[in-house]
């Protein structure tokens, strides 16, 4: 008997675990996901490796409902099924690839040197090999003689590795990056859909000559997200909180930037990284960044809750 299609509910995360660890499911989720249209029991015992009917059927049966449906046309992947066969095939469950710091052709934010690159669990780690960064790190291998600037970590399933050279990892962590960032700015979880609080918090001693001693970052502001429905958070610059803003996705558009284009940065690669910070106020919390590229200036005011209370734009002489 096959189980009810509509009961999803009720499966508790061990549960649905528990349901796809073992080889014979995973391949019934995989051949659906390959298929274009719901598969008669037989071709889906065809194409399988397994010898028993009754044995397979027991498989399906403890998929239906949950990972797969069973219409009057065969069976058919659901959403929940397709999830599973695309984190295994993304490697996010079965790979482990390291990449070692490579030098990259894309220039730090900041001081134009090239920016290197590493890879290891699930992150791509982007350093500059003359200046600070964004965060000060402590060393953490032979290969670092002391501390060492970072211009930020990524994460990024393994599939992202396979097949790039580091520039074109750079970018693909880039693009994987902005991504996440348009929904995040836009209050929508990338992994799960749910509501995203945004904060920004401010280092109330902070030095502004390169990176500050007390917060260990060249910023005073720190952006952070936290989705309320599945745990996911991350930190970091304005770009997580504000990349969707229509007036800085405007101002970067107007000069030909295009955040999932990394190439187009290439002429001004410090225009979401190198901008000017201004703490108007500490409580409540009040900060004016300003984003330059060319004679181009956009002053974005922001309150504690992230929001935009004030835009400025002030174009150069031979624009106005
Ligand atoms: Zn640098
Ligand atoms: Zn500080
Ligand atoms: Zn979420």
């Amino acid at each position: 008997m096959v189980g009810d299609d509509t009961s999803t509910s009720g499966l508790s995360p061990d549960e649905a675990f528990a349901l796809v660890a073992d080889e014979t499911r995973l391949g019934i989720l995989r051949t659906l996901s390959r298929a274009d249209e719901p598969l008669a029991f037989s071709t889906l015992f065809e194409r399988s490796d397994y010898d028993t009917r009754s044995n397979f059927s027991y498989h399906l049966d403890k998929l239906a409902g949950h990972f797969i449906s069973r219409t009057e046309a065969g069976y058919a992947i659901r959403q929940t099924g397709r999830r599973i066969v695309e984190a295994v095939l993304s490697g996010t469950v079965t790979e482990d690839p390291i990449v070692h710091r490579k030098p990259t052709d894309r220039p730090c934010p900041f001081c134009g040197a090239p920016v290197e690159v590493s890879y290891q669990q699930e992150r791509v780690e982007l350093f500059c090999t003359e200046c600070a960064g964004f965060f000060r790190q402590e060393a953490s291998g032979p290969q670092f003689a002391t501390e060492f600037g970072t211009l930020g970590h990524i994460y990024l399933p393994p599939a992202g590795v396979q097949g790039r050279t580091p520039t074109e990892l750079h970018n693909a962590a880039v693009v994987w990056s902005n991504l996440e960032s348009l929904g995040l700015s836009a209050g929508v979880c990338p992994r799960c859909s749910g509501t995203i609080q945004q904060s920004m918090t401010v280092c109330e001693d902070h030095a502004t000559e390169g990176v500050c001693a007390h917060c260990d970052r060249r910023y005073a502001a720190l952006f952070e997200v936290e989705c309320s429905t599945c745990h996911y958070s991350s930190s970091g610059i304005p770009n997580l909180c504000l990349l969707a803003e229509t007036e800085l996705l405007a101002f970067l558009t107007d000069h030909g930037l295009n955040p999932l284009v990394p190439e187009t940065h290439e002429r001004a690669p410090g225009a979401l990284g190198d901008y000017e910070e201004d703490i108007r106020s500490t409580d409540p919390v009040v900060v004016a960044l300003t984003f330059t590229v060319d004679d181009d200036a956009l002053t974005l005011t922001i309150d504690e809750d992230v929001s935009v209370v004030d835009v400025t734009r002030e174009r150069g002489t031979e624009s106005a």
